[in-house]
């Protein structure tokens, strides 16, 4: 097949038609019509052996690429439209486009989004998705948290770190929860809805793709404030429970990523509204702590202080 018509069979009707996409896949570019307002853009690259091992499932990879970008989406409070999927792969494998194509298209059907346009390159198997959207009522950014306020995270924190350990070997759980740790892993969940749902109450938010040390880091050094978190509010699933009982620690919960939950600040006064809006959504939002005058992150509760150095997110370079 060539890499035309493997454009044409894969790509070509991905996600959602839009009426708002003027000329989609097959022109030199892309053009799409904008309503108004402030557009968003952000991407995000996938390399096999980095973010997901040699050999990892084609549906998956295809639905993480995308994911992860919907994530930032999420973390930002911004409404994704349009899609460019830059790919490069070893060989034309038929399989494996279908499988890939499948689980990126059908993430893109669901949320509402259409893939205009992108490159096809033969290499390393890399996957680098760009995601355009449109911010409407506003947005969140890292930089809006103050001293004095609320830090919540959303969803159980440390599950795909677990899942991790489960595909390498080096944790054995019963099947339900290895079944439950491998999904959270491959198919995380963004937080879209939450995201815009915040945009009245939320003062900062990040999204958490690099553990919840680095990850809150980032926002409180955007915001020039510290923190302190109490390590026993760390939202844990039924699996990560399991796993502490048996003999294990908070540590994949703090400092590992691929969660892709969102931890976001919000004024002490908002905190009703923020439970409420959980309890609308179905979601767990976990309090896990407060902002601070004084920078720096302190780790409070049972073997907190034992946290307080050396934990940190990955790092490419
Ligand atoms: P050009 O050589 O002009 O850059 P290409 O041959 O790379 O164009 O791509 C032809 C068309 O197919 C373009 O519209 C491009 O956006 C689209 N395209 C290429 N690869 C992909 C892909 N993996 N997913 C979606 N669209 C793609
Ligand atoms: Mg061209």
């Amino acid at each position: 097949m060539s890499e035309f018509s493997l454009i044409e069979r894969y790509f070509r009707q991905c996600g959602t038609g839009r009426a708002d996409v003027v000329l989609g896949v097959g022109d030199d570019a892309a053009i799409v019509d904008i309503s108004s307002g402030k557009l968003v853009v952000c991407a995000d690259t996938l390399v096999e052996g980095v973010h997901f091992p040699a050999g990892a499932d084609a549906a998956d990879i295809g639905y993480k690429s995308l994911a992860v970008n919907l994530s930032d989406f999420a973390a930002m409070g911004a409404s994704p439209k349009w899609a460019t999927l830059a790919l490069t792969m070893t060989q034309e494998n038929d399989h494996w486009l279908q499988g890939f194509s499948q689980g990126f298209c059908a993430l893109a059907a669901d949320t509402g989004i259409a893939l205009v346009g992108g490159d096809t390159t033969r290499g390393p198997l890399t996957v680098s998705v760009q995601l355009i959207g449109e911010s409407g009522a506003g947005w969140l950014t890292r930089s809006g948290a103050l001293a004095e306020q609320r830090i919540y995270v959303s969803g159980s924190l440390g599950d795909a770190a677990l899942g991790l350990q489960c595909l390498q070997k080096e944790y054995v759980p019963g099947s339900e929860d290895h079944d439950y740790l491998l999904s959270r892993l491959a198919r995380p969940q963004p937080r879209l809805a939450l995201g815009a749902a915040l945009l009245p109450w939320a003062s900062a938010a990040i999204d958490i793709s690099d553990g919840l040390v680095s990850d809150l880091g980032h926002l409180l050094q955007a915001s020039d404030v510290g923190a302190v978190i109490d390590v026993r509010k760390l939202p844990l699933s039924p699996a990560y429970q399991r796993y502490l009982e048996h003999g294990g620690n908070r540590d994949f919960a703090l400092s590992f990523g691929d969660d892709y939950e969102l931890c976001f600040t919000a004024p002490a006064g908002h905190h009703q509204q923020i439970l409420a809006l959980a309890a609308d959504m179905k979601l767990t939002i976990s309090a896990i702590g407060w902002t601070t005058q004084d920078t720096g992150l302190r780790l409070d509760g049972e073997h907190g202080a034992e946290y307080a150095s050396p934990v940190c997110g990955y790092r490419h370079f």
